[in-house]
């Protein structure tokens, strides 16, 4: 299994869950809810990448967290959550095992080790949404992609992304010309490569001497809610 957080259901409640299980492949930018829409599925990503962004009446639209093959999408309306609080969009495409919802909810009912995963993970979500909102106040555009850059790659597994200059700004709730200027120089310092719509990495460790804190702290705590690591 590819996704981390099915993979630590038990044996019993992955039984309860897997006739509801559905593998489909998602395109680039699919919305998989709207805000204020009632959530239909839960989606536990195994290739794409997902992006729960806060949607503004003007029409922008800014990323709060991140998920891929390390969580679930959607679980909150399985803990009885009744509407989207921000829109779900796939960020990077690929596969995504949906899940249809009252089969989660019924599973999590009966297993109070499910109920306890599908919480940590929502704190886990909560913890990046925080993050992201202290980064956008304190820190440097450049460690702030630097940070985002860390993040998709870690969940896409792999150093190409396809992502414009326009998109990143827009995630990022800065000025395209601002993305430009700081692109530009992550790629004179070697870290990146980047041509028409696509970002190569080139020095991850570079990138992550360049990123702020939050890709450190945001790891940790996924680390700690998920993956039972104590310190
Ligand atoms: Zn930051």
């Amino acid at each position: 299994m590819k996704n981390l957080l099915l993979k630590q259901v038990g044996r019993a409640d992955f039984e309860r869950l897997e006739p509801h299980l559905k593998t489909t492949a998602f395109a680039q930018h699919s919305v998989l809810f709207e805000t204020d829409q009632k959530i239909k599925h839960v989606y536990f990503p195994i290739g794409a990448v997902v992006s729960l962004v806060v949607t503004l009446s003007t029409g922008e639209m800014v990323e709060a967290a991140m998920v891929g093959s390390d969580g679930v999408v959607g679980a909150s309306a399985a803990l009885d959550g009744r509407v989207a609080v921000c829109r779900g969009i796939v960020q990077l495409d690929g596969d995504i095992i949906v899940c249809d919802i009252d089969a989660l909810k019924s599973a999590a009912l009966q297993s109070p080790n499910l109920l306890s995963l599908l919480i940590r993970h929502e704190q886990a979500v909560y913890a990046q949404a925080q993050q992201s909102a202290a980064c956008f106040a304190t820190h440097m555009v450049e460690a702030r992609l630097c940070r985002w850059l860390l993040r998709a790659r870690d969940l896409s597994e792999g150093d190409t992304l396809n992502f414009t200059q326009e998109y990143l700004a827009e995630m990022l709730g800065v000025r395209r010309t601002s993305v430009t200027v700081v692109a530009h120089t992550l790629q004179a310092a070697g870290l990146i490569k980047y041509a028409r719509g696509k970002i190569q990495i080139l020095d991850a460790d570079g990138l992550r001497e360049s990123a702020c804190e939050c890709y450190g702290t945001v790891k940790l705590h996924y680390e700690r809610l998920l993956n039972g690591r104590r310190d």
